[in-house]
Order: structure tokens, then sequence, then C-alpha cells
């Protein structure tokens, strides 16, 4: 079939696939446990659920601007001037369709084909097909230490003069890691002394632990409004628990801004405005949702690491905020994708593999869900994995024997 070229270069988003085998295998009425989610299962709060049932009831839901309805942008500027301390106006946002959206428009508004953007891997699965989607070509940037934190050399080895942006997410998906106060620092004033764009994906920014603060990345910009390369993209799908509810946005100059609105009008027109008014409720709502998510997480977080710590020969590194941990599995298997199709197969855990994020040998596992399945998931891969354990493993009344070795 005769599709395009960038149709044929993108992948199908791994953890969207792996969301759908869970609900196949659940409707089956398989014992599945998903270790491989990107959602809290936490209730959405009261306030947003209000404003979505008061606006539906007025019977008239129509267009909205593309750019998001005013007191979105209004919610928006207060969360600004509270996280980042910067006072903005409704030009400096765009509300989205999701982080991603916000994103994609970002990226659209500022990459020609051909250009560079470069990111720290791991890195967010979607960072490389987004690129790809508008032919620009994505530069991962493995830390060369090894670890999981970026320094600025990681950054620069890699810029040339295609180089158009630079995207950092921290704290980080896959791995958890919050990057220093001082990699940001450098790096917002390197990109504005060689004058490239730079995206901070603060999706995760107020879910961290062990009493870390939230790193403000215009504390040390120079250059602002119509001179600022810096981007902000943030929204309410992680820290209110409101995935479904598709609400994200970008804080930028207005130039920017009004580029990637335009963009967006003739994608979709913004957002609906039944799910803005939603993400109005939870920014202007109580907070104590989040603190509370935070708070699980972090319990979630050692459990989850003290678990692995039992496996031996995993490697693995303690997430500074986020729900993900990334676990070097490589003694097990070399190919993340055979041990995660393993799993599936013979105990029923679903993991992502760690190619997906660009470092092969590793499995992101996730501690968003509940406490039991953390405990059960990963009883059953120590089972499956580790030859010491007993030949039978009970899942409910149904006993597995292990017949590989
Ligand atoms: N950035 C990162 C790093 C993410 O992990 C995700 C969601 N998995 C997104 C952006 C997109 O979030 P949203 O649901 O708001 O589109």
């Amino acid at each position: 079939m005769s599709l395009s070229l960038i149709a044929k270069s993108i992948k199908p988003s791994p953890t969207l696939a792996l969301n759908e085998k869970f609900a196949i295998l659940k409707e089956k009425g398989d014992p599945v446990i998903h270790l491989g989610g990107g959602e809290p299962k936490t209730r959405v709060p009261m306030e947003a659920i209000m404003a979505t049932v008061s606006h539906v009831n007025t019977g008239e839901v129509r267009y909205a601007p593309a750019d998001g309805i005013p007191a979105l942008k209004q919610a928006i500027i207060r969360y600004t001037e509270e996280f980042y301390n910067r006072k903005v106006t409704p030009q400096h946002i765009i509300a989205s369709g999701g982080a991603k959206q916000a994103l994609m428009v970002a990226l659209m508004a500022i990459l020609n084909p051909q250009e560079e953007v470069i990111f720290p891997a791991p890195y967010w699965v979607s960072y490389p097909d987004m690129a790809r989607l508008i032919g620009a070509i994505p530069v991962p940037a493995l830390p060369e230490d090894g670890t999981f934190y970026p320094r600025l050399k990681d950054i620069e080895d890699r810029v040339g003069s295609y180089t158009k942006a630079v995207i950092i997410n921290s704290p980080n998906n896959p791995t958890g890691a919050m990057y220093s106060e001082e990699f940001i620092s450098d790096v917002v004033q390197y990109c504005e002394k060689k004058d490239i764009w730079l995206i901070m994906d603060d999706i995760y920014h107020r879910l961290i632990f062990d009493g870390r603060k939230i790193i403000n990345p215009y504390k040390y910009a120079k250059k602002f409004d119509e001179n600022s390369k810096l981007i902000i993209i943030n929204g309410v799908s992680k820290q209110y628990a409101m995935t479904g509810f598709r609400i994200g946005w970008a804080v930028g100059n207005k130039k920017v801004i009004e580029a990637m609105s335009n963009i967006q009008g003739h994608q979709t027109s913004g957002p609906s405005v039944l799910l803005q008014k939603a993400a109005v409720g939870a920014l202007n709502g109580i907070q104590s949702s989040v603190e509370s998510l935070r708070v699980t997480l972090e319990n979630n977080r050692n459990v989850m690491v003290d678990l692995l710590h039992s496996f031996e020969g995993v490697k693995v590194t303690k997430p500074d905020g986020t729900f993900y941990c990334f676990a070097d599995f490589s003694v097990y298997n070399k190919s993340s994708n055979q041990l995660s199709a393993f799993l599936i197969n013979k105990v029923q855990v679903l993991t992502v593999p760690g190619a997906e994020f660009g470092l092969e040998g590793y499995l992101r596992l996730s501690y968003c869900g509940s406490i039991k399945d953390i405990q059960d998931g990963i009883e059953r891969m120590k089972w499956a994995l580790d030859l010491n354990s007993p030949n039978e493993l009970y899942i409910g009344d149904r006993k597995l024997v292990r017949d590989w070795s």
C-alpha cells in the first residue's frame, strides 16, 4: 500500500499497545497484573467532575477557542505564578489535548525537516516518533557515566549545526530520576547561549519524593518574553490522575504560542470545552489530592524498590519521583522485549521493555497501581526468573508449574 514515508517510519506507541493487551487479557478473565501502566488509579478531583457535569447540563457544548478557554488560561496563569514564579498573560499559553499534543505542536512550530532535537536517554517513548512525524531527527543522549543523570556535556557533545531544540523531562519517564538543579541551570543557560529551543516536559514535576523541591527552570533564564526560547509543558494527566481528560498546556513566548495555536486550530480546533472545564476545576480546586497521590506513590516506590532488591543480579536505581522504576534485568535476558514477552506469557505480568526507552536490558515497572499488584506482580516475576524459587506458584486457585530452566 502506498503509505507516506512518515507513516511508515512511525511505530505504534508501545505503552498504549500494552494497555490494549491488558484490557484484552482482563476481558478474557485472565489474572493479569499491569506493571506497565502510566496512570494513577486515584479518583479524579470532585471539582473536575462537577465542572464538567454542570457544563454538560447546560446542553450547550460548542466550539471553544483553539488555544484554550479563558478560564483555563487564567488557572494556568495562577499555576505558572505559583510553581514557576512567573507572571504570564493568556498570549503566553496554549491548552492542548494532553501534554502530548502540546509537545507535538511545539515541535511542529519550531523544527524543520532534517533538523535535530536532542533529549537525554532513557527517554519517554514518544519523543523519537514525535520528531519523525515532522521529518525531524531525534538525537538521544545517553549519559556517558552510565547513570540516569545526564551532565551538560552529554547534551553539548551532540549539538551541531542542525540542532534546533532540546527536550528535558525531569523527573524522568522511565527512570524516575530527577535531574539536579545544577544540570537544569546549566542546560537553561547553555541553550540560551546557543540560541536553541529548550522544552521542559514538567508533567511529573509535583510527583517527587524524599523532601525534594520542585525546580523552576525560569530561575536560571536571563531572556524573557519574546527573546525566550524556553517552553514549559505541563498538564493534569498525572498530578490529578486525569489521563482520560486529555488536557495539557504549554507556556512560551507569544510568537511561538501563536504559531502553535495556528497549527492546533487546523489539527483539532483545540481540546473539548467540557474537558477544559474539568481541568479548571482541578487546578482551582482543593489541592490535597495531589499531595495524597504523591505520598502514596512515595510509599509504593519504597515497597517496589525493597522487593526488587530481593532479586539477585537486578540493578535498581531508586526513583526520585514519577511512578516508574527502571531496573536492569539484563542478568536474566539481554533482550528486554524477549524478557517482557516471557513475563506476560508465563506469569501474566505486564512490563515495558527498556529498549522502547532507548536502553536495552532494562524493564520499566510502574508503581502507580495498588500495593497488592506491586507485591503479587514482583512475586510472580521472581518466581518466573529465579530458578531457586519453588517449582510451583499459585495464582488464586490456579497452580503454575515451572517447566523452563
Ligand atoms: N510527557 C511524559 C514524559 C509522559 O510520560 C507523558 C504521559 N505518559 C506525557 C508527556 C503525555 O501526557 P498527557 O497524558 O498529558 O498527554
